[in-house]
């Protein structure tokens, strides 16, 4: 049987042994180019069919890939950029449109290779490297196809950006073996079984995704962006069963009123975000042969989920828990006040070492993000029962997670005290059903001066990226404007609101208590 990544809107297919000849030309003219081992190469891409090709083929020519969010704007590439300093930057056409000022303006960026048929100037084509029939490369043999070696315990294969618990994005240095150990979990999937993923694949639960979907020879149905028909149509179409989503997706599907033969789902597996009990309930009323849906708990440090419901646990569903730890992860859970490990039932914070784990922020020291004993402290708070299956309560660390993207609220300070009627802000996540949590600032005008919520809502806008992607898109985009605009709208607008307060409470060393600012809501709420 011949497995394919076939991408669910437009039908395309590509065989796992198309991917690999791809993936083998590539690295090979990566090489003739003189890219080396350790060099990096940038991949600014939605999901689409030439995707896989690249990302093995970097790893194959033995480069560090980074892959850049496809919702970010000019100030967040060149934050990250600068991070990993790529010296070519693999773009799909939209990106190139959108980007190519951005990415013409980086020093460290020797060339473009642009993925598509369009040519443009001064770019490299991604098709010349991988097709016979465009002239510069001859079809690699299989047999005589040697990868560069790498040490799987201490080469980076990847660097991919997360706030970690505080502060603006940083690049997560993911080895060849963590992803390794990643792919081999004992995953008991039927290859002949059909899975639709909806999740980006420049996030780690897209890339790891996929390449496990790849070892475990299953085909994958993909989508490059959300639409609620055209992915329920996908899943009918394509009688998929099992479903790979972020909460926010089974929120859409679930508020969708059409009539879509949904009788071949039998499990859903969500992660990145927390998943409401309400919503599971929903699911279950949507999709009549489910068996069930099934939260992991993870981060782009982990590598993967590393506390999940294993497929063999269908029968013993505990409702709103993320399962139990998978091999090659130690977790415990410590006292917030006291960093000492709890027993079961008892609230703290989730600490996790093992093969799964970074090698650590690319130009950072371990500092406070590692305890003594080299855990990893997730800034993720929960507890687990007596079975060992884990909660995730709450979140000590600052990040804002909107429909599964990254927040980092101190981006949003920074922009927000570039205004010049602002003394002071600060922004935390408000629960939203739909989205999971939404950003809202509290703001401290200048003495004497009046702001109104609009204005401050749409000078982070503009800042974060919205009306300029808009009238580019107006021009460039050939799909319909609407879906363009939905996918592009940044995840960072104040879509909670504005509270306008007479100061910031901070500590006697000026640290910002996003917990009080949390409290402050929760009071006002009750008013
Ligand atoms: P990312 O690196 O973008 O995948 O973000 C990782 C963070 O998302 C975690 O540290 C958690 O705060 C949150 N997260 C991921 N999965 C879950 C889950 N199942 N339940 C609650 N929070 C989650």
């Amino acid at each position: 049987m011949i497995q394919f990544q076939i991408n669910g809107a437009t039908d395309e297919h590509l065989s796992y042994g198309d991917i690999v000849q791809q993936a083998m030309n590539f690295a090979v003219s990566l090489t003739r180019m003189g890219v080396r081992k350790g060099d990096t190469i940038g991949l600014m891409s939605e999901n689409r069919q030439e995707f896989w090709g690249a990302v093995v083929g970097v790893a194959c020519a033995g480069a560090v890939l980074t892959t850049i969010s496809t919702g970010y704007v000019k100030g967040e590439i060149i934050h990250v950029t600068n991070i990993s300093k790529p010296n070519y930057m693999i773009c799909s056409p939209v990106m190139y449109k959108l980007h190519a000022n951005t990415l013409n303006s980086l020093k460290f960026l020797k060339k473009i290779i642009l993925f598509g048929e369009e040519t443009q100037p001064n770019v490299l084509m991604y098709n010349d490297f991988v097709f016979e029939s465009n002239g510069q490369v001859r079809n690699v043999k299989f047999e005589e196809f040697q990868s560069v070696e790498v040490q799987g315990q201490s080469d980076t294969l990847s660097i991919l950006y997360s706030s970690g618990t505080t502060g603006l994005p940083k690049g997560v240095m993911t080895t060849h073996l963590n992803v390794i150990t990643a792919c081999c979990m004992p995953a008991n999937i039927d290859p002949s079984v059909i899975s639709l993923t909806i999740t980006p694949w420049f996030h780690i639960m897209g890339l790891v995704g996929m390449l496990t979907a790849f070892v475990t020879g299953r085909t994958a149905v993909y989508l490059a962006k959300f639409n609620v028909d055209t992915y329920l149509k996908t899943v009918e179409k394509y009688r998929a069963v099992h479903l790979t989503v972020v909460p926010a997706v089974l929120v859409a599907v679930c508020k969708n009123q059409s009539n879509y033969n949904l009788t071949s789902v039998k499990a859903i597996y969500s992660a990145a975000a927390p998943l409401h009990k309400d919503t599971i309930k929903s699911v279950h009323e949507k999709f009549p042969n489910l068996q069930g849906v099934y939260q992991g708990y993870g981060s782009t440090e982990m590598t993967v989920a590393i506390i999940r419901f294993r497929t063999t646990d269908l029968n013993t569903h505990k409702v709103g828990s993320v399962g139990i730890v998978l091999p090659n992860t130690v977790v415990k859970v410590t006292d917030l006040e006291t960093g000492k490990a709890l027993g079961p039932n008892q609230r703290g914070e989730i600490c996790v070492k093992g093969e799964l784990l970074m090698k650590g922020y690319i130009g950072l020291n371990r500092g406070s993000d590692f305890d003594d004993e080299g855990f990893y402290r997730t800034g993720d708070v929960g507890y687990y029962d007596e079975d060992r299956y884990f909660y995730i309560v709450d979140r000590v660390k600052e990040l804002i997670k909107y429909n599964g993207y990254q927040v980092p609220p101190a981006e949003l300070e920074a922009v927000l005290l570039q205004h010049s009627g602002i003394r002071d802000a600060a922004v935390v996540g408000v629960e939203d059903r739909s989205a999971g949590e939404v950003p809202l600032a509290f703001v401290v005008p200048q003495p004497g001066r009046t702001l109104t919520e609009a204005e401050v809502k749409d000078f982070v806008a503009e800042r974060v990226g919205s009306f300029i992607i808009r009238l580019h898109l107006l021009h460039w985009s050939r799909t319909p404007m609407t879906t363009e605009l939905d996918r592009l709208s940044n995840p960072k607008h104040l879509r909670g609101g504005v509270r306008f307060v007479q100061q910031i409470p901070k500590s006697a060393t000026g640290k910002l208590l996003r917990k009080e600012l949390r409290n402050m809501l929760e009071i006002a709420r009750c008013d």
